[in-house]
């Protein structure tokens, strides 16, 4: 079957009144993101529905366009359509047989026909032109029946500027559009989790930027490449992230040279949020984003959280606090991160890790280890902040 034009669904909820059209606006600008690739596509609003299809001359595979607008969020359902200029009745009938034939066949199912007309010239009302499909139906398919409660088949027939017909709707992926709430910086690691707090955060309608911390040459080349290929799968949902590369190696060398070494990784912890908050500000983040899994490492426990988020301000959203790493790993699977997450180039928490790090650290005594810093960390953090590479994902 092949398919002209879509129509995208999208779910209402808290999207009623005058924000309806920032949210339909930035619908569409993250749909034609997501397609780019595809071809090159009209997409147009019309009685608030969104519709989409090839321009003059496009022919694009479908199934890549669907594929690439189930990452759009926003969007609860995707129905292709087959579209028809004449709205002469006896050529619609015959439209809808096509279709019936092309779809279903000779398959016994039940279904119900339902006909929006908002073309108002169409002669018919939509009830009656319903029931007349329905009895045209019959008459050729021996083996459908009507059902108007639960049918098989929901056939819809729209009567618009042409006759758009549809009967299947793929679920995407929900969420709201990215756009529609503010910026946020991700913390990205080369990990399994922080691309999958990314996403749900993405999914939420906030745009993404990032930070990557490296070490070298404590990590590689191929570490960072990773985390840039990480960025770019997260895109694919988000829409574009500034990923900003940032050296941490001196940083990290001051504070291992100077603190106690079960303390190393809490208060290298605090200097990236803080640097990430920085840089937040600076590009307009309202919020910070990590990994973090309640109690998953000694850097997790809900001491541990809490005096690393003391040096921050902004909020600091952690969706997959509540998220056993198994569901961790399942989201990202789903979202295809996972492969490239496992891919064995070491990070720069690892290189430093203490054999017994503390998992109960207490603020004050975190605090009197950071003096030691004192008259040395101002002077790096200014240099860390200049090594800042800004590597634009788009
Ligand atoms: P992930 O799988 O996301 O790497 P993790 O389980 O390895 O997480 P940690 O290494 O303790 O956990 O890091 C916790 C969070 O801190 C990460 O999810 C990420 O948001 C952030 N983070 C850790 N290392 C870095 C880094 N090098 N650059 C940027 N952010 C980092
Ligand atoms: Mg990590």
């Amino acid at each position: 079957m092949k398919y002209q034009c879509f129509l995208i669904k999208y779910a209402e909820i808290g999207i009623k009144g005058k924000n309806r059209y920032m949210f339909e606006d930035a619908l569409i600008r993250q749909m034609k993101f997501a397609v780019k690739e595809a071809g090159d596509f009209i997409i147009w609003k019309e009685s608030g529905r969104i519709f989409l299809k090839g321009a003059e001359g496009c022919d694009f595979d479908q199934d890549e366009v669907i594929e690439a607008l189930k990452r759009v969020f926003g969007i609860s359902h995707i129905c292709p359509m087959v579209m028809h200029d004449s709205k002469e009745y006896d050529d619609v009938v015959k439209a809808v047989i096509d279709y019936w034939n092309d779809c279903y066949g000779e398959q016994a199912l039940t279904f119900k026909a339902v006909v929006r007309r908002a073309d108002k010239r169409f002669p018919m009302s939509s009830m009656p032109f319903a029931a007349q499909l329905g009895h045209e139906l019959l008459q050729v398919y021996k083996n459908i029946k009507v059902d108007v409660h639960t049918p098989d088949v929901m056939l819809n027939v729209e009567i618009r500027d042409k006759v758009y017909i549809y009967s299947e709707e793929i679920m995407g992926p929900g969420g709201m559009p990215v756009g529609t709430n503010g910026k946020a910086m991700l913390l990205l690691s080369g990990g399994i989790d922080s691309p999958v707090a990314g996403y749900m955060i993405a999914k939420r309608g906030v745009r993404l930027d990032a930070t990557y911390f490296h070490a070298p040459p404590y990590t590689s080349e191929r570490a960072k490449e990773k985390v840039v290929e990480l960025a770019r799968l997260v895109a694919r949902y988000s829409g574009p992230i500034d990923l900003h590369v940032i050296n941490f190696t001196d940083i990290q060398m001051a504070i291992y040279e100077k603190c106690p070494h079960e303390e190393l990784t809490i208060i290298m912890r605090r200097y990236m949020m803080q640097m990430a908050e920085n840089i937040a500000k600076n590009n307009n983040g309202l919020a910070l984003i990590t990994g973090e899994s309640l109690g998953q490492v000694a850097s997790q426990t809900i001491q541990s959280l809490s005096v690393t988020n003391e040096v921050c301000t902004l909020p600091v959203f952690r969706p997959c606090i509540g998220l056993d790493k198994q569901e961790i790993v399942e989201i990202s699977e789903k979202i295809g991160t996972f492969e490239t997450s496992i891919l064995p180039y070491e990070d720069c928490c690892t290189i430093f890790v203490a054999k017994h790090p503390v998992t109960k650290p207490n603020l004050n005594v975190i605090k009197k280890s950071e003096r030691k810093l004192e008259g040395v960390i101002e002077e790096l953090l200014e240099r860390a902040y200049a090594t800042d590479e800004v590597i634009h994902i788009r």
